[in-house]
């Protein structure tokens, strides 16, 4: 076994006797990154100080006083920042800009000691299912790199899954480390809304985004999300720390006429994994969201109108791509026009035609109402189950290029956007695989459970893949 085939757990084990030190495991994952990345394009930079780091993270081994991820790899989405450090959101705009502070989530880990390898591809400011969307050039799938790995966290899950690093950060606004994790054959864990600061973290849509890890065990994601969790002065929108009970039952529900959108083998290998789980003892229950279908347009109204808010300050006077003009409108528009990629300038300007006055009450409005009864149909299903599993996205990877038209590729989404517009906790967990052109490609089951149980959800997830 390789050095870089372990679990964070695992590597905690090795430090602690003595098989091996930080250092060793670092240069393991430096020189694969350096054979691999380049055609992946998981990574945009490796940082130069993981081997300082490195050395650091040991001499606390030796002294006694290690944290469980303490000298333990972990790549870091762009949009994250790392005081001193590039961070670009995988954009052009801001290419360039350097972060001044660290995430809470990172000052967490920095902490505890984990080293930071280096910073992932993504899409343009998290828009989008395929990292397609980078500025960067598009990020592959290690199952088939004629596929995509799924986004917009493409570059941590593609990271993870092809031993780049044993555990990444990613965000979620809508399905953006699930689905990856779905399409990459990982674990990708998207906490309750508030369970994990989002100081830090370049904004999309502020009332969904939410930092989670990637990992290729139940356990490691547990254990990245108990040491990044929290309640933070810096994050208002933050939950004082909570302890979740246990589940009521066993009782999964699933939606049946919501799945039903799912690909045909995708189904198949779902309700194999469910038969599967009703043998460990779990109770399979059909149930109704009726306003499930709703989800996804309800979505693409909320989101784009906080992304035209949230993005207003990336003027290019203060910080990021700037362009001399005639006049200050005329700097605006060039800088904006020039910084900014096609999918990001789509959704501002929807995001700004939704919250314009008279359209405001059609839309805006309106998709707030129906995010309130989507949480109500959630909490009523949860009256009689604890889980609620769906497929985590309709099918496997897809190919590059394949889902040009942004309406097919919004379409991804459709089994995330519940639990962020609902603020529930999420996990998506390997499922099987389904057969393309030759190859067999991993795809996902999603558990949803109510706030503040995450705890629950990574015990459906463990025995989901039998880990003890
Ligand atoms: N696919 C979602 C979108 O395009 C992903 C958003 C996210 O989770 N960051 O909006």
């Amino acid at each position: 076994m390789e050095l870089t085939d372990l679990t964070a757990r695992a590597l905690a084990d090795g430090y602690k006797a003595k098989q091996f030190s930080v250092p060793d495991v670092i240069s393991a994952y430096l020189q694969r990154i350096e054979a691999e990345n380049p055609k992946l394009n998981a990574y945009l930079e490796v940082f130069d100080d993981a081997r300082a780091a490195a050395t650091v993270a040991q001499e606390r081994i030796v002294r006694g006083t290690a944290h469980p991820l303490t000298g333990v790899p972990i790549a870091v989405k762009d949009n994250i920042l790392i005081n001193g450090k590039r961070v670009s959101a995988a954009s052009k705009m801001l290419e360039n800009y350097t972060a001044t502070y660290d995430a809470t989530a990172i000052k967490k880990l920095k902490d505890a000691g984990a080293v930071f390898l280096g910073r992932t591809n993504m899409d343009e400011f998290a828009m989008g299912s395929s990292t397609e969307h980078s500025a960067f050039g598009p990020t592959r799938n290690p199952h088939d790199t004629a596929r995509v790995p799924g986004g917009s966290s493409g570059g941590s899950a593609a990271a993870v899954a092809a031993h780049l690093a044993p555990i990444a950060l990613g965000s979620e606004t809508c399905g953006s480390i699930r689905q990856p994790a779905s399409l990459c054959g990982l674990v990708g864990f998207k906490p309750t809304y508030g369970a994990v600061s989002r100081s830090g973290l370049i904004a999309m849509g502020s009332s969904l985004d939410q930092i989670g890890p990637f990992a290729r065990t139940v356990a490691d994601a547990e254990l990245v999300f108990n040491t990044i969790r929290g309640c933070d002065p810096l994050d208002g929108t933050t939950l004082e720390d909570y302890s979740e009970g246990v589940a009521k039952n066993k009782k999964i529900g699933v939606p049946r006429s919501f799945v039903n959108d799912a690909q045909p083998e995708t189904k198949v290998v779902f309700e194999k994994k469910l038969t599967e789980l009703a043998g460990k003892g779990y109770d399979i229950v059909d149930i109704e969201l009726p306003s499930a279908p709703y989800a996804l347009p309800a979505y693409y109204i909320v989101m784009p109108a906080e992304v035209s808010t949230n993005l207003a300050r990336l003027d290019g006077m203060r910080y990021g791509h700037h362009v001399d003009g005639m006049n200050l409108l005329d700097e605006y528009k060039k800088s904006r026009a020039e910084g900014f990629g096609p999918e990001t300038r789509r959704r501002i300007i929807l995001g700004t035609y939704i919250l314009s006055s008279g359209y405001y009450d059609a839309y805006y409005r309106r998709a707030t109402a129906l995010r309130s009864i989507i949480a109500a149909d959630l909490a009523r299903a949860y009256e009689t189950v604890s889980y609620i599993a769906t497929p985590t996205a309709p099918g496997p990877a897809f190919k590059i290029g394949e889902k040009a038209d942004p309406v097919s590729m919004y379409l991804e989404d459709i089994f995330s956007a519940p639990a962020n517009l609902a603020g529930l906790p999420s996990i998506s967990v390997p499922m099987g695989t389904v057969a393309r052109d030759g190859k067999d490609l991993p795809v996902g089951i999603q558990f949803m459970t109510p706030k503040r149980t995450d705890a629950t959800l990574f015990s459906v997830a463990r025995d989901t893949l039998g880990e003890a």
